[in-house]
């Protein structure tokens, strides 16, 4: 007799789960609280999709944090399976010149969504909307108040917190805690950082990018672009270092990255092209021996002291290494992802809970952190086939 499956939530995770189940071993149902599924996987096709990045499944391996907790996933599917199974949906993709991936241009994420619902459809995986699960009565699962589901195994893919319009609310987290269930308090990730900047500065220079820098925070260093904003600093170089900006304000409450403006030049680099310039004003050798925009010599300006800008070598000093202190991480509506959600530690290396058996959770409402670039849907995507492996083969 086939086993019942219920497989609650209706993103990225859920979905890949359901599509490697097998349907002659198991009878699937995906319960969605929203009308329609995989609405932050829509929202994330919005701006640039990218369904993974290209680098080896070794590195790949060494993206995510705590360290290594992926590895196995990762291994039994990784980004090259995720390419040749969605090529066999007819989606092709391609690697952008970030080594990203993405869906061939003119594929909408809709499409992508379309083509995976119709292998789960294949599958014969039942979709139940509207259904939002509130809780347990003993082992049988409750939806809506009133809607009460027995199964054989449950398979919990609830997301994360931000973006709550998408259906993704964290609203579960206690219900978790009251089970017994180790849960740890959501956090933003890869977000925005908040900066106090004067009201004539950012008046003139939001939006502007800083481009070809580097950006650090306590032993990480991240190159890449970072945006000027009214709140702060924004970008993928700045979001990778969310948890080290986040360690930060936890311990201390205050919080600063260090932005090289010239990383591919040395500091005595730096130094001749002064030494050889024959501009007289310092600003003019910023912008031309230096190459540096109207934005990077603003903030350049903006930060240090008339003496330091009239002092070279205390000046390079400052380009190689300026100090930015931040105020606040964006709030967790917001961010791209978040950390928190049911602890690594109440889990076994299956995904199964310690302390209920046969029930799993997967995807963003465990805590676990990955920088943006393709690296949160690849984790989703593998986490989902690895256990629909595992639970094929017990
Ligand atoms: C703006 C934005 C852009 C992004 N861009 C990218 C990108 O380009 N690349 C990338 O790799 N990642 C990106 N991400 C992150 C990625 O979308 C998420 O990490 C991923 O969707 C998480 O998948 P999931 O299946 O774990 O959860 P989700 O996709 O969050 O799905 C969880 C589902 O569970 C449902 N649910 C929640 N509670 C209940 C309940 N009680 N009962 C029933 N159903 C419930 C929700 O409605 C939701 O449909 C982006 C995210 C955002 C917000």
């Amino acid at each position: 007799m086939k086993k019942i499956v219920s497989i609650i939530g209706g993103g990225p995770a859920a979905l890949m789960c359901a599509a490697f189940l097998d349907p002659d071993k198991f009878e699937v149902t995906i319960y969605e609280k929203n009308k329609t599924l995989g609405r932050k996987f829509l929202v994330a096709g919005k701006g640039g999709f990218n369904l993974s990045h290209s680098e080896s499944v070794i590195n790949m391996i060494t993206r995510y944090t705590p360290a290594l907790f992926l590895e196995e996933a990762l291994l039994a599917f990784d980004n090259k399976h995720l390419r040749d199974w969605l090529l066999a949906l007819n989606i092709p993709t391609y690697i952008g010149s970030s080594k990203r991936i993405y869906p061939e241009k003119g594929i909408k994420p809709i499409e992508v969504l379309n083509s995976i619902l119709s292998c789960l459809e294949k599958n014969k995986v039942q979709i139940k909307h509207q259904y939002n699960w509130s809780g347990w009565e003993a082992d049988t699962l409750v939806f809506n108040s009133d809607v009460r589901v027995v199964s054989d195994l449950v398979v919990f893919a609830l997301g994360g917190k931000s973006w709550a319009k998408t259906g993704s609310d964290g609203s579960w987290l206690e219900t978790f805690n009251s089970q017994g269930v180790l849960v740890k308090p959501f956090q933003v990730s890869n977000c925005a950082f908040g900066v106090n900047w004067a009201q004539e500065f950012i008046e003139k220079h939001q939006g502007a990018p800083l481009k070809n820098i580097t950006i650090s925070c306590l032993d990480k260093c991240q190159k890449g672009e970072v945006v000027l904003t009214r709140f702060g600093l924004e970008g993928n170089a700045v979001y990778a270092l969310s948890p080290q900006i986040r360690d930060l304000f936890n311990k201390s409450n205050k919080a600063f990255v260090f932005i090289d403006l010239k990383p591919r030049v040395s500091a005595s680099g730096l130094l001749g092209k002064f030494k050889n310039s024959v501009c007289k004003k310092t600003t003019d050798i910023l912008k031309n021996d230096l190459n540096m925009s109207s934005v990077q010599v603003a903030l350049v300006k903006y930060y240090v002291s008339k003496e330091v800008f009239m002092n070279p070598t205390l000046l390079v000093e400052q380009i190689k290494n300026l100090k930015i202190d931040l105020t606040s991480c964006a709030p967790i509506q917001e961010g791209i992802s978040t950390v928190g959600g049911i602890a690594l530690d109440a889990l076994d290396s299956n995904f199964e809970l310690k302390n209920r058996k046969d029930t799993y959770c997967i995807g963003e409402m465990l805590d676990w952190d990955a920088p943006t670039g393709g690296y949160l849907l690849q984790a989703c995507f593998s986490m989902g086939v690895a256990l629909a492996r595992s639970l094929n083969n017990s």
